[in-house]
């Protein structure tokens, strides 16, 4: 097997071998790259900073030191603080950010998601401060705007939020508990990256807005035999659907299995690891489970929530 030299980023030689595409980010590697609170610290300013902090006084990037004992930079010209934190999801939070970075690692691989009380007891924190986190990471894991296009899967799934009326629910609709719950829809492009929303109805006036903003025009839409699809060339797009309610799943290419994985993995984690949750935060959830999916191929999930850290924060970096 061929063995080539590189260089990590702290200059310290590894071997890589072929093997390596296929090697995860694992906890190992994250206590070795965040050993403190410190190293979180300097990774966060240059990450935000890739091209010197941006002192907002001088008007330009200078040479920036850190103050002693405080998650505060001052520029060296003008002694201008400035905090990295501002702005991303750690500003103004008590808990260590060594913490902060290992639930974003937990929320980012376990794929069968991540309890508040699993974070509670793994980084010795309250309750509330781990729920309160979980929410905050979240925000980062928020479908991007671009539109789906090529071949898209949409199909609207009724999910049962609390336990009691997840059991009661089956008791008077029968197993399947079709059309109670709560209504959230999704959207994947085959190969790509799948979008989710909770709504409140899920009518042809709730969906196909919704399509005409996240689908490319001249796509080709899988769904199943439901009415509200049925207009969907009128706007531009391929149409072709399955009549689930006649026991067809499979009609020559046009299949959903793609979306209803999501589903079934979605309502997994509701039921074994979340347990119950308000109907508010259905979309948040959704969406966790959705930003994991679409990031299933990455090489690193971890790295590639990492990377999103920076989202609210451009407004502050701007040494570019
Ligand atoms: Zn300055």
């Amino acid at each position: 097997m061929t063995q080539l030299p590189k260089y990590n980023k702290n200059g310290k030689t590894t071997v890589v071998s072929k093997l390596s595409t296929r090697m995860k980010y694992t906890v190992t590697d994250f206590m070795s790259d965040f050993p403190d609170d410190d190293a979180c610290l300097d990774w966060l300013v240059n990450y935000l900073y890739p091209h010197g902090v941006f002192c907002i006084q001088c008007d330009r990037s200078t040479r920036h030191y850190r103050i002693k004992k405080r998650k505060v930079y001052s520029c060296s010209k003008c002694g201008w603080q400035v905090s990295p934190m501002a702005g991303t999801i750690f500003h103004g939070s008590r808990t260590p950010l060594r913490l902060w970075f290992y639930a974003i690692y937990l929320m980012s691989t376990n794929k069968a998601g991540t309890s508040a009380k699993q974070i509670e007891r793994e980084l010795g924190v309250t309750y509330k401060t781990a729920w309160r986190m979980m929410h905050q990471i979240r925000t980062m894991m928020e479908a991007p705007d671009e539109q789906l296009e090529g071949e898209v899967e949409i199909d609207e799934t009724y999910v049962h939020a609390n336990t009691f009326k997840r059991s009661s629910a089956r008791k008077r609709y029968g197993f399947d508990a079709r059309r109670s719950g709560e209504i959230v829809v999704g959207m994947v492009q085959r190969g790509g990256a799948v979008k989710v929303w909770h709504v409140k109805a899920a009518g042809s006036r709730v969906l196909v807005p919704m399509i005409r903003q996240n689908v490319k025009p001249g796509t080709l839409i899988h769904t199943d035999g439901y009415i509200a699809y049925r207009k969907l060339p009128n706007w531009g797009y391929e149409h072709r659907w399955t009549e689930h309610g006649k026991g067809e799943y499979y009609r020559e290419d046009s299949y959903t299995q793609n979306i209803e994985n999501v589903w079934s993995h979605f309502k997994r984690g509701i039921r074994g690891v979340y347990r119950h949750i308000a109907p508010k935060y259905v979309g948040a959830y959704a969406n966790e489970f959705a930003w994991r999916y679409s990031n299933r191929n990455r090489a690193s999930m971890f790295w590639a929530l990492m990377c999103r850290v920076g989202k609210k924060h451009k407004q502050y970096a701007r040494g570019v």
